[in-house]
């Protein structure tokens, strides 16, 4: 399982499914979600829907993670995660650390074999990225083989170089 960090657009990248940092409602919300769903078209909604309808019906709890089709994004997958919230005293790592673990299960079990994801919490949410980008890399760090099995690349997207930045120094990763 090769780890990228790269600066970009999360609706842009040629991986089977991309992560969304949703929130519980799964209805669309600001920052990378708006994105999404505006990048993905009515579709997507329609699936976040039908799951609010069935399966879904007092929303997706903090920690979750769901996979649906990806609408008219490049993708086959969006998996959507609700990330913890610093501002409502969301404060647990292990929150952090289910959003990862349960992201990546749902990409194994679509069969996604790229997934990725951008830095969850680490914006409206209010988390401290450089905690997020320490949790995404010990919960890679400490892996599964299911995930090694089927998963070829996990890709951190981030929004700005600084981002990236804070990213390649928690993964260890060397800038020339
Ligand atoms: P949360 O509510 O989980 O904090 P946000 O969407 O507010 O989620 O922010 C999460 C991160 O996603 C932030 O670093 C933000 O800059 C970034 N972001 C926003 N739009 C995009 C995008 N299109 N692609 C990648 N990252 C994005």
């Amino acid at each position: 399982m090769e780890i990228r960090i790269v600066t970009g657009d999360i609706t842009r990248q040629d991986t089977d499914a991309i992560v969304n940092a949703a929130n519980s409602s799964l209805l669309g919300g600001g920052g990378v979600d708006g994105a999404i769903h505006r990048a993905a078209g009515p579709d997507l909604l329609a699936h976040c829907r039908k799951l609010r309808e069935t399966t879904l019906r007092d929303g997706l709890p903090v920690g979750k993670a769901v996979a649906t089709p990806a609408g008219r994004l490049p993708n086959d997958w969006v998996i959507h995660t609700v990330g913890p919230n610093w501002h409502q005293g969301q404060h647990e790592p292990r929150l952090l650390v289910s959003c990862f673990r349960e992201s990546l299960d749902a990409a194994v079990a679509v069969g996604a074999r790229s997934v990725a994801f951008p830095a969850i919490s680490a914006g409206i949410y209010g988390w401290d990225p450089a905690e997020v980008a320490r949790i995404a890399a010990e919960t890679l760090a400490a892996g599964n083989p299911a995930w090694e099995e089927s998963i070829e690349e996990v890709r951190f997207v981030l929004f700005n170089p600084s981002l990236t930045a804070v990213f390649e120094d928690a993964f260890g990763v060397s800038r020339a």
